[in-house]
């Protein structure tokens, strides 16, 4: 049977036989799962979490099946698929290859063509092409550089 063929009424995260009807924010536990999710407090023992809202918290469902909550919202109805927080599992660490992939990917956007200078922040490289730095020709201000493979910049690690 596929989630869309579930029959909505006859899930019930709270086993009194009715099915359940959410406004936003009214789902149990709802207040601590958005201060967590937020980093504002602990990740609560229970309570009901999208997708979404696990991945912020560090778990992943854990191949638990969804709780179809129907929410309720200003603008009408719509079901939200949400999972239990007390099965939920805690998110896989990257693999060594997964996190060089996307180191690999960071400095290729962080990464001057022209200079070669590494930043920590991500460059304009589709509208402008290069660095800042480049663009002004003027030298960055330290604390933005990564990596710095200039002679100046050599010079400045070795005195
Ligand atoms: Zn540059």
């Amino acid at each position: 049977m596929s989630d869309q063929d579930r029959e909505l009424v006859d899930v019930d995260v709270h086993d009194d036989g009715t099915a359940f009807t959410f406004g936003w924010l009214q789902a149990p536990n709802a207040d601590a799962v958005l201060a967590a999710v937020r980093g504002d407090g602990p990740i609560p023992e229970t309570g009901l979490a999208t997708r979404r809202q696990l991945r912020a918290m560090g778990l992943r469902p854990g191949g638990q099946d969804p709780v179809p909550a129907p929410l309720s919202w200003r603008s009408g109805r719509r079901t939200a698929w949400l999972y239990r927080i007390e099965l939920a599992k805690p998110k896989r660490t990257p693999t060594l290859a997964q996190e060089a992939a996307l180191d690999r990917a960071m400095a290729q956007r962080q990464t001057c063509p022209k200079c070669g200078r590494r930043y920590f922040a991500c460059l304009p490289l589709r509208t402008l092409g290069h660095c800042d730095p480049c663009e002004g020709g003027y030298t960055p201000s330290p604390d933005t550089v990564m990596h710095d493979p200039s002679p100046a910049g050599i010079h400045r690690l070795a005195a």
